[in-house]
């Protein structure tokens, strides 16, 4: 297979030059020639050498040491955060693992078929050599070309043992499958069905990185429906399998875990961030829990699904090591996706009460939740009339009023500077300043309204007292006009 289009950034082969004059071998290995090799940018570039990390750290002004793998970080002056740091490792042979997590010890190597072998597939097996005159070659003892081509992702060597080392891999094996939208070979997946308890071993933080990357996939339900089917999702979310086969009513196409995942996949359709994600994956996470039937019409109810929802959502977010934000942000998607939104029976205040639950700053994502759970119900329109018509009211709740709290002076200071006492005066001048402003919005200042305050308060009180009429009205009018617009938006009357 030939490399048809890539560029390797200068940064990055400046790098391997570098390494090269100084007499070392040096590749770009792993996710990022995959990605060349398939026309994908790659997410961040890799570097093997067969120089030690000391020597590594003499050949570069700026490094760091990264981890325990003798990784040397190599930094440079760029804006592009993706070549910021170009991770250098030497060659490695890994030691046996003794705990599913990582070896026991690390010893570098000379020769990159070693450095090969102890990668996870095939695909992130193949070294790319860039020579003096630009050319490449490819070195690929695994076959990940054909692999790449044909969509696989394949362990490198005997997959149960390979899994048995680093029960990470059978998550990655999802994740890259998922990113790539590529299939699991089959002798693969029998020994991630064989060996997906070892997934208990690793760390909540390592695995929320690669179950956040599935979500953010391109094909997050193709994803999590495979975590399902190999058996791992148990070991993770266990709490999400409950929905399997449970059925629900008419209204409902779809038991509950495929409603999840058309609700998911919608999301996906919408590239909504993590936590619109999230919420539309756990909103019914609750529902197997809390069916009942009702005895008179036979029918499931599902009482409070909306309420246990949202506490074994916190549960399973805290459990995965989600940060503080991300969990109270979901939990409160969660909590209120039931809200009430038929617009003939609910009045501005409930409205005003939704948006004071789930919070200013989420009640749109809660629309977006509600549009991806209507799709995922199977229902044709993501936003119906009703739903046009509850989000103008939300639009209407949430405008700051027209209003004399809008001007930059008060009622104090206006009694201060004009010297006059409390009285129905000050409301007159404050809603004259206010029909000023509202025609003007560059006279909102201090000082102008200071002194125009001055001014007015020695109007005799019934021709300010007109002004300040005047004011209130223009204000309805406003008012009026500004919904009026809210609601074309949404085409609702
Ligand atoms: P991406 O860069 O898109 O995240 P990637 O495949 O490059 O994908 P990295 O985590 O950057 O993933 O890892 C770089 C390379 O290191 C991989 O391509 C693979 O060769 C190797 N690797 C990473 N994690 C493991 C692991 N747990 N077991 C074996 N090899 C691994
Ligand atoms: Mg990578």
């Amino acid at each position: 297979m030939l490399l048809k289009k890539y560029t390797i950034p200068d940064e990055v082969s400046c790098v391997t030059k570098t390494l090269k004059n100084a007499g070392f071998k040096a590749f770009l290995v792993g996710g990022c020639v995959r990605d060349l090799l398939i026309g994908r940018t790659p997410k961040d570039w890799d570097v093997a050498t067969d120089a030690d990390p000391k020597k590594i750290t003499e050949l570069f002004p700026s490094t760091f040491y990264e981890n325990d793998y003798g990784t040397v970080g190599v930094v440079n002056e760029t804006e592009d955060p993706k070549l910021k740091i170009v991770e250098v490792t030497p060659f490695r042979i890994e030691g046996a693992y003794s705990d599913a997590r990582r070896p026991d010890k690390v010893a570098f190597s000379d020769s990159l078929e070693e450095d090969l072998k102890r990668r996870d597939f095939t695909i992130n097996a193949i070294a790319l050599d860039q020579r003096e005159d630009g050319s490449v070659s490819i070195i690929d003892p695994y076959d990940g070309q054909g692999d790449t081509l044909r969509g696989i992702v394949r362990a490198v060597g005997d997959p149960c043992e390979r899994f048995a080392e680093d029960g990470l891999r059978l998550l990655r094996a999802v994740r890259i499958a998922s990113e790539l939208g590529f299939k699991i070979e089959e002798k693969t997946r029998q020994a991630i069905l064989k060996k997906a308890h070892i997934l208990q071993k690793i760390s909540a933080e390592r695995i929320r990185d690669e179950f956040i990357r599935i979500l953010m996939s391109d094909r997050p339900d193709d994803g999590i429906e495979m975590a399902q089917k190999l058996g791992i999702l148990k070991h993770f979310i266990p709490e999400l399998e409950e929905g399997i086969g449970v059925e629900q009513n008419k209204a409902h196409a779809f038991d509950v875990w495929t409603h999840l995942m058309k609700t998911l996949r919608h999301s996906n359709s919408k590239k909504w961030p993590l936590d619109i994600r999230l919420a539309a994956l756990f909103h019914d996470i609750a529902k197997p829990m809390t069916r009942r039937k009702n005895p008179k019409t036979g029918e499931w109810t599902f009482y409070g699904h909306d309420v246990v929802g949202s506490r074994v959502t916190r549960v399973v977010l805290d459990r995965l090591k989600f940060p503080k934000d991300t969990v109270d942000k979901v939990v409160k998607l969660v909590r209120w996706h039931m809200f009430f939104s038929d617009t003939e029976l609910i009045t501005l205040s409930a409205v005003r009460r939704m948006i004071n639950n789930v919070g200013r700053e989420n009640i749109w994502d809660l629309m977006n939740v509600r549009a991806c759970d209507r799709i995922g119900t199977g229902r044709p329109k993501e936003s119906p009339y009703r739903l046009r018509k509850y989000k103008a009211m939300v639009e209407e709740a949430m405008k700051d009023p027209v209003s004399v709290s809008m001007l930059k002076i008060n009622g104090g200071t206006i009694m201060k500077t004009a010297n006059i006492p409390p009285g129905p005066k000050i409301g007159h001048i404050l809603h004259a300043l206010l029909e000023e402003v509202l025609e003007d919005p560059g006279l909102n200042s201090v000082d102008y309204l200071e002194k125009r305050a001055v001014e007015l308060s020695k109007m005799p009180e019934d021709e300010l007292k007109k002004i300040g009429e005047k004011g209130k009205e223009k204000k309805d009018e406003l008012e009026e006009k500004d919904i009026d617009e809210i609601r074309k938006k949404y085409w609702v009357k």
